[in-house]
């Protein structure tokens, strides 16, 4: 059922214990969001646990909060579960099986598969994170600096620091706002930028990986296992092949521990989370994402005929 961001405030209100969740592969919206929420709860007093069924990069150990963060590992109860940033039940990993209770969902995906008891989506923010700082307001909680620390990477990340298409007036505001509260953004840059060397060795190769279709219109790159193996992150290496003059679709191919290709797409005009969306993954119009089985030249060769198809039709 749809929900408003004062029914939500009141579900939480009456609550006693609140668990919180986000996404696998867990970004800076996710987890800025989920802390954001935790700190506001527990300023009024409930019981609240944020459980990720995933390791956390420790591009985000920065966070204010972020130890507090678990993996699920015993089947659990609870008021109300609020799952923030997710577009659909399989996104949550093993939390959906085993935190019995119900579930709201805060969102911004265009692809959100309404799986919940209750959603309140907005696919014209930027970020979960705006959603959050609307439902700060409802509640009338004082915006802390650990708070607007959260938020304001949540925003930012999710815009490319406030270069994206979705990077709204409203995004510029609520980040100027979050500023006045305490956030810093040359030092959630800096901590946001700093990569380990191995990532940067490691993007030299990957950069030998470039492969074009479709008269240079798709770009990709290709993570194998061992790559993968030598990197802790390959955040943002998906930008080398996105701004290459011509390119309209990038996209980043990458082999997992389970042999599964994770597959990151982004776009200048066509709408990727339609692709993602019919390989079971999901996303926005200019960035989305999915996971295939099959070996990476399979995968490859599915991917580039739906996005070339995707890219014939819409005439770009
Ligand atoms: P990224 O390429 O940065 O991993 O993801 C880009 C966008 O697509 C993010 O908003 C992310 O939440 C979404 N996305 C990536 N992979 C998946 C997926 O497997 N399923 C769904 N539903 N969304 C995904
Ligand atoms: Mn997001």
């Amino acid at each position: 059922m749809e929900i408003s961001f004062s029914r939500i405030a009141e579900l939480l209100k009456t609550a006693r214990k609140i668990i919180l969740t986000g996404h696998i592969h867990p970004d800076g919206d996710c987890l800025g969001s989920l802390l954001a929420l935790y700190h506001a709860l527990v300023a009024r007093g409930k019981e609240v646990q944020m459980l990720i069924d995933d390791n956390i990069p420790v591009t985000y150990h920065f966070l204010p909060g972020i130890e507090q963060i678990a993996r699920p590992v015993v089947e659990t109860t609870c008021d109300v579960l609020v799952v923030l940033d997710a577009s659909d039940a399989e996104r949550i990993g093993r939390v959906a099986g085993m935190v019995k209770a119900p579930v709201i969902n805060i969102d911004h995906h265009a692809s959100n598969l309404k799986f919940a008891d209750y959603w309140l989506l907005d696919n014209q923010a930027a970020a979960t994170g705006e959603l959050i700082f609307e439902l700060l307001e409802e509640l009338k909680c004082e915006i802390t600096c650990d708070i607007a620390v959260c938020l304001y990477t949540a925003i930012a990340t999710d815009c490319g620091f406030f270069r994206y298409a979705n990077t709204t007036a409203r995004t510029l505001r609520y980040a100027a706002f979050l500023i006045e509260c305490g956030a810093q953004p040359h030092v959630i840059s800096e901590y946001i930028e700093t990569k380990p060397l191995t990532s940067i060795i490691a993007l030299g190769q990957v950069l030998q990986t470039l492969e074009f279709y479709l008269d240079g219109k798709i770009a990709s790159i290709s993570i194998d296992r061992e790559l993968g193996d030598s990197v802790q992150s390959t955040e943002g290496f998906i930008n080398y092949p996105r701004t290459i003059e011509g390119v309209e679709v990038a996209i980043m191919f990458k082999a997992d521990e389970e042999n599964l290709i994770r597959i990151s797409f982004r776009s200048k005009q066509v709408d990727v989370s339609k692709i993602a969306l019919s390989f079971g993954g999901g996303g926005h119009v200019r960035a989305a994402g999915c996971t295939l089985a099959g070996t990476l030249a399979e995968v490859k060769a599915s991917i580039v005929a739906a996005v070339s198809k995707e890219i014939l039709e819409s005439d770009v």
